[in-house]
Protein backbone atom coordinates (compact mmCIF):
# COMPACT_ATOMS: atom_id res chain seq x y z
CA UNK A 1 0.00 0.00 0.00
CA UNK A 2 3.03 2.14 1.11
CA UNK A 3 4.67 1.32 -2.36
CA UNK A 4 1.43 2.21 -4.15
CA UNK A 5 1.50 5.44 -2.67
CA UNK A 6 4.97 6.19 -3.46
CA UNK A 7 4.48 5.49 -6.83
CA UNK A 8 1.57 7.71 -7.25
CA UNK A 9 3.17 10.58 -5.27
CA UNK A 10 5.67 10.35 -7.76
CA UNK A 11 3.63 10.23 -10.82
CA UNK A 12 1.49 13.66 -9.46
CA UNK A 13 5.07 15.34 -8.60
CA UNK A 14 5.96 14.74 -12.35
CA UNK A 15 2.91 16.13 -13.59
CA UNK A 16 3.03 19.00 -11.13
CA UNK A 17 0.05 18.46 -8.70
CA UNK A 18 2.46 17.51 -5.60
CA UNK A 19 5.50 19.10 -4.43
CA UNK A 20 8.51 17.43 -2.12
CA UNK A 21 11.85 16.36 -2.39
CA UNK A 22 11.79 13.18 -0.05
CA UNK A 23 9.20 10.44 0.03
CA UNK A 24 9.76 7.62 3.02
CA UNK A 25 9.87 4.04 2.38
CA UNK A 26 10.00 1.16 5.22
CA UNK A 27 12.73 -1.24 5.86
CA UNK A 28 13.71 -4.14 7.75
CA UNK A 29 17.33 -3.58 7.15
CA UNK A 30 19.58 -0.54 7.25
CA UNK A 31 20.21 0.57 3.54
CA UNK A 32 23.87 -0.83 2.24
CA UNK A 33 26.05 1.49 0.84
CA UNK A 34 24.93 2.70 -2.52
CA UNK A 35 21.68 1.34 -1.76
CA UNK A 36 19.65 5.22 -1.31
CA UNK A 37 18.32 7.11 -3.77
CA UNK A 38 18.60 11.28 -3.69
CA UNK A 39 14.77 11.07 -3.65
CA UNK A 40 13.83 8.78 -1.07
CA UNK A 41 14.28 8.55 2.39
CA UNK A 42 14.16 4.85 4.13
CA UNK A 43 13.01 4.27 7.42
CA UNK A 44 14.38 1.17 9.60
CA UNK A 45 11.67 -0.37 11.53
CA UNK A 46 12.19 -3.43 14.08
CA UNK A 47 8.46 -5.04 14.19
CA UNK A 48 7.05 -1.24 15.18
CA UNK A 49 9.63 0.18 16.43
CA UNK A 50 11.42 2.77 14.06
CA UNK A 51 15.01 3.19 14.64
CA UNK A 52 16.74 4.77 11.43
CA UNK A 53 15.61 7.18 8.62
CA UNK A 54 18.49 7.34 5.98
CA UNK A 55 18.86 9.66 3.26
CA UNK A 56 21.59 11.09 1.26
CA UNK A 57 22.72 14.83 1.89
CA UNK A 58 20.31 16.96 -0.16
CA UNK A 59 23.30 19.32 -0.46
CA UNK A 60 24.84 17.35 -3.88
CA UNK A 61 27.54 16.00 -1.57
CA UNK A 62 26.81 12.55 -1.63
CA UNK A 63 27.28 11.38 1.97
CA UNK A 64 24.36 9.03 3.68
CA UNK A 65 22.66 10.29 7.11
CA UNK A 66 21.36 8.28 9.25
CA UNK A 67 19.26 9.84 11.88
CA UNK A 68 18.53 7.79 14.75
CA UNK A 69 14.85 7.39 15.87
CA UNK A 70 15.34 5.87 19.26
CA UNK A 71 13.87 8.10 22.07
CA UNK A 72 16.83 6.68 24.14
CA UNK A 73 19.36 8.20 22.60
CA UNK A 74 20.95 11.55 22.18
CA UNK A 75 20.44 13.20 19.43
CA UNK A 76 17.86 11.99 18.08
CA UNK A 77 14.87 12.91 15.93
CA UNK A 78 11.20 12.49 15.45
CA UNK A 79 9.78 11.16 11.56
CA UNK A 80 5.82 12.29 10.76
CA UNK A 81 4.89 11.08 7.72
CA UNK A 82 1.72 12.11 5.40
CA UNK A 83 -0.91 10.08 3.37
CA UNK A 84 1.83 10.35 0.46
CA UNK A 85 4.03 9.00 3.16
CA UNK A 86 6.07 12.49 2.51
CA UNK A 87 8.17 12.83 5.71
CA UNK A 88 8.62 15.55 8.49
CA UNK A 89 11.22 15.51 10.66
CA UNK A 90 12.38 17.60 13.47
CA UNK A 91 14.73 18.56 15.05
CA UNK A 92 16.97 20.07 11.83
CA UNK A 93 19.45 17.96 10.42
CA UNK A 94 23.22 19.81 10.72
CA UNK A 95 25.76 17.75 9.23
CA UNK A 96 28.91 18.52 11.38
CA UNK A 97 31.60 16.92 8.97
CA UNK A 98 32.61 18.56 5.77
CA UNK A 99 29.48 19.77 4.08
CA UNK A 100 28.01 21.34 6.77
CA UNK A 101 24.97 20.94 5.36
CA UNK A 102 22.29 22.82 7.74
CA UNK A 103 18.26 22.08 6.52
CA UNK A 104 14.63 21.23 7.79
CA UNK A 105 12.24 18.58 5.95
CA UNK A 106 8.72 19.35 6.24
CA UNK A 107 6.40 17.34 4.01
CA UNK A 108 9.16 15.64 2.18
CA UNK A 109 9.93 19.06 1.00
CA UNK A 110 13.83 20.17 2.45
CA UNK A 111 14.51 23.60 3.50
CA UNK A 112 17.65 25.02 3.71
CA UNK A 113 19.20 26.99 6.71
CA UNK A 114 20.29 30.39 5.86
CA UNK A 115 23.93 29.47 5.07
CA UNK A 116 23.42 26.31 5.40
CA UNK A 117 23.47 25.10 2.24
CA UNK A 118 27.28 27.05 1.05
CA UNK A 119 27.92 24.90 -1.95
CA UNK A 120 24.27 26.14 -4.25
CA UNK A 121 22.84 28.53 -2.49
CA UNK A 122 22.93 30.62 -5.27
CA UNK A 123 20.34 27.64 -6.90
CA UNK A 124 17.67 28.95 -4.35
CA UNK A 125 14.57 31.05 -5.79
ZN1 LIG B 1 25.89 17.84 2.39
Amino acid sequence: MTLLRKRIAKLLRRIGWLDFDLVAVMHREHPGPGALKSDEMVIVIDGEVRKWACLLCPGGCGSAISLSLNPQRRPRWAVLTDFWTRPTVSPSVHQTNACGCHFWIKDGVVEWCPGGHPAAATELP
